[in-house]
């Protein structure tokens, strides 16, 4: 049985090495010759927009699902028409653009940072007005680790961005004094079955997710709750199958969504080894319409996303209960080339391990003197 997925980059290599042991086969496509999954999969390199290859892409495929958000809607409409695409296609379209985003979780209930649409430099002003300063300038679509945004502090910077206007629709929002940033990771199957992972705590720099602790430390069951219901409403909402992340800001006890993502997500690697079944692994059995795998957490995790550069594997590997994933890519500045899984039996367990990182993780874009004291004050 032949998985087709949209994309090729390190959750699509993720999804297939989840799915081997299961006895799928996987078919790629991504326009770039040097996407990841080339290295443990049939990869075919065309343009999203080819008819003609997508037809032959999907050929004898049993269905097609994607690990990259921004495969053209089109292209996932067009192959819908010839074999199941999951998750649906508008779920798709509706997390491609920050409004139709923030509409949906306004439309559901879902608390969400208050926001206006600016289509043009001269209607900037007013969008501050409405929303005040601070404020985040976001584009609505292709926005991703922290590119296209813009934090707007003073008029002036508000004069600057007015100056330079990027021609491209775009939306304001208040900037939230959030005291953690939190995701969820959900999946329902094609039956309707639901699976849920616990809160986890992100950490970002420059808009790049650095590391994930799994659980997140004080995680209440009304958090988790209400993390749940929100991705449950989503899904229902779009008749969703496949796994979902949602993005929020902590504040007050309170989660305010950010954003989603309609597939397996940077926040959900921990899974891998921190989780009884892993968010890929999960993802591929929504799609078949599998029964959905436990999402028990024997212990707790922390995830550090290695950008731009790798450490010696034997440095990583010299620790106890820590996994190290390199995606097969070539090394450039901001580009996740990997990630670090630790595993602990407890938040001070970890804690510990962390501190003891070796000395690549101890420079200043890794964040590591932040990390233990962040652990540390959360314990
Ligand atoms: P996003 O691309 O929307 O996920 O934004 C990337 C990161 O920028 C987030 O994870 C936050 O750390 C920060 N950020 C984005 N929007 C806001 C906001 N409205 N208020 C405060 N921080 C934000």
């Amino acid at each position: 049985m032949t998985i087709g997925i949209l994309g090729g980059g390190q959750l699509g290599y993720m999804l297939a090495l989840a799915g081997y042991p299961l006895g799928l086969h996987f078919r790629f496509l991504d326009p770039s010759p040097q996407a990841p999954v080339g290295r443990i999969a049939h990869r075919v390199t065309a343009e999203y927009s080819d008819h003609d290859a997508l037809e032959k892409f999907a050929h004898g495929l049993e269905l097609v699902t994607y690990e990259f958000e921004n495969v053209p809607v089109e292209a996932a409409r067009f192959l819908a028409k010839h074999l199941p695409v999951y998750p649906p296609p508008d779920a798709l379209e509706a997390a491609q653009d920050r409004l139709s985003e923030k509409k949906l979780f306004q439309k559901l209930g879902i608390a969400t940072t208050s926001f206006a649409v600016v289509n043009r430099a001269s209607e900037i002003d007013e969008a501050i007005r409405k929303i005040g300063l601070p404020a985040v300038l976001k584009t609505r679509r292709m926005g991703y680790d922290g590119k296209g945004q813009w934090m707007l502090h003073t008029q002036d910077d508000v004069a600057r961005v007015r100056s330079e206007f990027p021609n491209t629709p775009l939306l304001v929002e208040d900037f939230v004094a959030f005291e953690r940033e939190v995701s969820i990771l959900a999946a329902r199957n094609r039956t309707g079955e639901t699976a849920f992972y616990p809160l986890v705590e992100n950490h970002h720099l420059g808009g790049i997710l650095r590391l994930s602790i799994a659980p997140a430390p004080k995680l209440n069951t009304a958090l988790q709750k209400a993390g749940e219901r929100a991705a449950e409403q989503v899904m229902q909402e779009l008749n969703y199958v496949g796994v979902l992340a949602i993005e929020f800001f902590e504040r007050n006890r309170e989660l305010i969504a950010n954003e989603m993502a309609p597939r397996v997500h940077n926040s959900g690697h921990w899974t891998i080894e921190g989780a009884t079944t892993s968010q890929f692994e999960n993802h591929l059995r929504a799609v078949m319409g599998l029964p959905m795998g436990s999402t028990a957490t024997p212990g707790v995790s922390a995830m550090l996303n290695l950008i731009g550069e790798i450490p010696q594997p034997a440095d990583v590997l010299a620790i106890p209960d820590a996994h190290l994933h390199l995606y097969g890519k070539s090394l450039r500045p901001n580009r996740k080339v990997g990630h670090v899984t630790l595993r602990a039996a407890s938040l001070e367990e970890l804690n510990r391990r962390l501190v003891q990182l070796p000395e690549f993780f101890q420079r200043a874009e890794f964040c590591l003197p932040a990390r233990p004291a962040v652990v540390a004050s959360l314990l």
